[in-house]
């Protein structure tokens, strides 16, 4: 089992460089522009608090919300830390949209063919041997790549060496623990981080409670959109097979 990994974002050391942004865009052949809340082409984004500076991201909570309202397990926990997303899985429904307390899943409403949008701890360089893109470009060491364990450690080490510190990591209990966190010179409450809405536990249970009043229309509804989705890429699957086979015979009889 390999050891999970997550970020350490010090809000204290951070410059509002942007950077991060930057990288993150550069990384992912998006327009490089800084904006003012997570989209489609910001997974990343820097946040200004009055004087201090602070990056929004997914969270990558170590039992997401997200993950556990997608009906076709397009969005997955990995046991690197990522929350990890496959479009070919996705059907387009949004729930994780609505159960991600952050707000985090964007979807591409220009796109003829969209998509869900989020970042993904940049998953592949992990698995390559490399470490995030924004932790890579911050010149000030404001994000901290490494070990889950060793960077709560070292959190804590940062907040007892240092008195301005708040005696908090956000993240590591919030929503049950998640795979981003943060520490502050300011109390979190007034840089608009989320008050858990179930402490230290994780989010599915509120939407698995939730999920038990909703109305059978609506789990139909999603079971149907489930079935029409596989239907279409069936049908999808038939017609380029048919179109292939075509080609061969073509390519047979010249
Ligand atoms: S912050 Fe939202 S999108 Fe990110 S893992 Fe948690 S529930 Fe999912
Ligand atoms: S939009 Fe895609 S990723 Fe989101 S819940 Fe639906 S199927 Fe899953």
């Amino acid at each position: 089992m390999p050891n999970k990994k997550a970020i350490l974002v010090d809000i204290k050391r951070c410059i509002g460089c942007q950077q991060c942004e930057q990288s993150c865009q550069q990384v992912h052949g998006m327009p490089v522009e800084h904006q003012a809340q997570l989209s489609e082409t910001a997974l990343t984004f820097v946040d200004q608090k009055g004087e201090k500076f602070v990056r929004r991201m997914c969270l990558h909570c170590e039992d997401p919300a997200c993950a556990s309202a997608c009906l076709v397990g397009a969005l997955k926990k990995s046991p690197l830390g990522p929350v990890t997303y496959d479009s070919k899985k996705c059907m387009g429904c949004r729930y994780c949209m609505i159960a991600c307390p952050q707000g985090v899943p964007k979807y591409q409403w220009s796109k003829l063919a969209p998509y869900v949008k989020k970042c993904d701890m940049c998953y592949d360089r992990q698995l390559a041997g490399g470490i995030p893109a924004c932790v890579e470009a911050c010149p000030v060491q404001a994000s901290t790549f490494g070990d889950r364990d060793a960077l709560l450690r070292e959190a804590w080490e940062r907040i007892r060496n240092d008195s301005s510190y708040v005696p908090r990591i956000y993240g590591a209990e919030e929503f049950g623990g998640t795979s981003v966190f943060y520490i502050s010179d300011v109390a979190f409450e007034s840089l608009g981080f989320v008050a858990p809405p179930l402490g230290s536990e994780p989010l599915p249970a509120l939407s698995a409670a939730a999920l038990g009043e909703t109305p059978t229309v609506v789990v139909v509804g999603g079971s149907i959109l489930a079935a029409l989705y596989w239907i279409t890429q069936r049908k999808r699957q038939v017609a380029l097979d048919e179109l292939r086979a075509l080609d061969n015979k073509k390519e047979e009889r010249s």
